[in-house]
């Protein structure tokens, strides 16, 4: 499927932001893989764009929407998912076929390719401690299989060793002993601490060395802060919700704020987590 001038404020969880020029939601790999054949504009991938800000002025190219790509299949002891697949619906898959291990995905609101994309972690785990391959595919639409060799992995950051290519599925190795953790109870300590349900995208800066990114925002008097309709959550110092229609201007703003008050008062970067297009 193949649309034209697409709001990005529909896909990403800040709910703001403008226009894709096209936007492309292939049903299966090899659409997708005959569409790169023959696209030469720039390519933006979205999975279920929790970890977006895409500017008022839009993106000039094809955002390609992997929400179909969604197959989940039991290999022997593996688990082999597409990149559209929600993290939560991974999570469900592996406990349901009694494989332990994928239970912190159930708290982050993302797509597996997204996951794969920023090593999306949680409660001390990260995703990549259990990929086993994943299928990739650039921009000439060829697949290739890679491993996790391939990459240059850390915190909140995968960079492809050799090429720029796109996630389409991974090999996951979900064995583990039986965790204590219950996802509700995961669930719940995040509810309890985190502003869930709000239009944010999670925390919006990664923690510096040795900091906790909330901690030096909620020192500095930030908590409640708003530009224009974005505002430092009261309930987490490092999220910035979208309260009252917010731009992605007023988002951006309240960031360089939020930056700059950091830097004067305890000489720190802050790094944002959140990719902004
Ligand atoms: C309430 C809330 C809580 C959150 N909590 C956490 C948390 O605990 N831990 C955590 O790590 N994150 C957290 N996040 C952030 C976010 O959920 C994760 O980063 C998630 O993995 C992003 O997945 P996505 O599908 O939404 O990616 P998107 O936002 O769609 O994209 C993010 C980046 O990945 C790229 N990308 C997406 N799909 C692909 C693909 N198939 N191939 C290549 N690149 C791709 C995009 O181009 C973009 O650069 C939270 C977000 C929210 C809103």
């Amino acid at each position: 499927m193949l649309r034209f001038n697409e709001p990005m404020s529909k896909h990403c969880s800040l709910r703001s932001g403008g226009k894709t020029s096209a936007f492309f939601q292939p049903t299966n790999l090899n659409e997708l893989s005959t569409f790169l054949k023959k696209n030469k504009k720039p390519i933006l991938m979205v999975g279920l764009g929790s970890n977006l800000l895409v500017r008022d002025i839009g993106f000039d190219g094809v955002t390609i929407h992997t929400k179909n790509l969604k197959e989940l299949n039991l290999l022997d002891n593996f688990i082999e998912s597409g990149a559209g697949t929600s993290l939560a619906k991974l999570s469900r898959f592996a406990l349901a076929n009694f494989k332990y291990g994928a239970e912190f995905l159930s708290a982050i609101p993302g797509s597996v390719g997204g996951a794969l994309a920023m090593n999306a972690g949680a409660f001390g785990s990260e995703i990549w401690k259990y990929v086993v391959s994943v299928k990739t595919i650039n921009f000439s639409g060829e697949i290739k299989e890679r491993y996790p060799s391939d990459f240059e992995i850390s915190y909140r950051s995968t960079v492809h060793k050799n090429s720029n290519e796109l996630f389409v599925s991974a090999v996951f190795n979900f064995n583990l002993k039986k965790q204590n953790d219950n996802v509700a109870d995961l669930l719940e300590k995040r509810n309890s601490t985190q502003p869930i349900g709000l239009p944010s995208c999670g925390s919006v800066f990664k923690n510096p060395k040795n900091y906790f990114a909330a901690e030096l925002i909620e020192s500095s008097g930030l908590k409640g802060y708003c530009i224009g309709g974005a505002c430092v959550s009261e309930k987490h110092a490092n999220y910035i919700i979208n309260q009252n229609n917010a731009t992605s201007q007023d988002i951006e703003n309240l960031i360089a704020h939020i930056q700059d008050t950091i830097k004067k008062k305890y000489l720190i970067d802050l790094e944002t987590e959140l990719i902004i297009i």
